[in-house]
């Protein structure tokens, strides 16, 4: 330093350069005790955190996340996001870190486990820039409890418990979409409804207990007799409905003759003999829901009429 250029006499100049010493000790003791204060947040955060590079691979991450994927923290570094994430592709996940912006994404998702389970996901991320360089943080919580007593809500809420048949509610629910979906598209729709004969002299004689015991039966043969995407519903106690979309009247009463001639078949020990009768109907133009419940239902006490162990389809002219 030229001391001809320094205006300031050497004791204030030495007390200046103390003071720049004290100042920088004094701005790095702080900067480590941010810095620890943000290592133990991350650390002992109860959610995952993740941060990622630009190309998908672990840049950091905490304990907890190791922990819900079931890797070494080790192992996860030399982990990429397609590694965990469930559903996306490489080239769809590579492609949403790209488009990640200054506001980033929240969504529910599923990780893949270490051992390849399944892990419910509520995940948070934003777009970070750290030395130049792009940054994903993502935090993870894991949500696989709330997502089960969530499915089981809705499993209490839409189902049958006796039988495993939708409920009522759940039942109208899907024929009213379903009738929606036939007129838009101009597909055909079945509907069947069938009750079991004489149930109230299997109960007298046998008792509730060997009563619920057929209704679960009864339901067993019918799953085995349907569909994937047709609808089993209890309309009411042993009245069960049956949708059948994209079938016409022909292919809907074939159904319900397999269902009838299944149930008389089989043996529900120690009941004697088990039969049912069978109202089938098709949707008609422009015909809503309560005409076409209404329709079926006429179909069913013609079939009771004529003798019970019968189906009849009825058609709407
Ligand atoms: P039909 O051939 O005319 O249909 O005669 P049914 O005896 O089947 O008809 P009814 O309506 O007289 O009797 C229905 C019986 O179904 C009466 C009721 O106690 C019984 N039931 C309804 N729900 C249940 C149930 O969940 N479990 C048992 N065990 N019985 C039920
Ligand atoms: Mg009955
Ligand atoms: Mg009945």
């Amino acid at each position: 330093m030229n001391s001809t250029c320094n205006p300031l006499p050497p004791d204030t100049r030495r007390a200046a350069a103390d003071n720049v010493v004290f100042e920088r000790a004094y701005v790095e003791s702080l900067l480590r005790d941010r810095e620890s204060l943000w290592h133990a947040l991350f650390a002992q955060s109860r959610d995952g955190v993740v941060v990622l590079d630009e190309n998908g691979k672990v840049y950091e991450t905490n304990q907890r996340f190791a922990d819900l994927l079931g890797y070494t923290m080790d192992e996860m570094y030399q982990l990429h996001v397609w590694d965990w994430a469930h559903g996306p592709s490489p080239e769809e996940l590579r492609a949403m870190i790209r488009e990640i912006g200054d506001d980033g994404h929240h969504f529910e998702t599923q990780q893949v486990r270490k051992d390849g389970s399944l892990v419910d996901i509520e995940l948070s991320n934003s777009r970070t820039f750290f030395r130049g360089q792009k940054l994903i943080f993502c935090i993870c919580r894991d949500i696989t409890a709330r997502k089960a007593a969530e499915r089981r809500i809705r499993y209490l809420a839409t189902t049958d418990t006796l039988t495993g048949a939708s409920n009522r509610g759940e039942f109208s629910r899907r024929l009213a979409e379903e009738i929606a979906r036939a007129h838009q598209h101009g597909t055909p729709l079945g509907l069947v409804m069938f009750d079991l004969d004489h149930f109230k002299h299997i109960n007298d004689s046998h008792g509730h207990d060997v009563g619920d015991a057929v209704l679960r039966g009864v339901m067993e043969v019918v799953r085995l007799n349907v569909r994937v995407g047709d609808v089993i519903g209890r309309w009411g106690g042993e009245e069960f409905m049956l949708l059948l979309p994209g079938l016409d009247l022909r292919d809907a009463r074939g159904v319900a003759e397999r269902l009838r001639a299944g149930i008389a078949a089989h043996r529900f020990e120690p009941v004697e003999r088990v039969t049912a009768s069978f109202g089938v109907v098709v949707l008609e133009h422009a015909e809503g829901f309560d005409a076409l419940v209404k329709r079926v239902d006429v179909a069913l006490y013609r079939a009771k009429s004529a003798g019970r162990n019968r189906v009849q389809a009825v058609s709407g002219d």
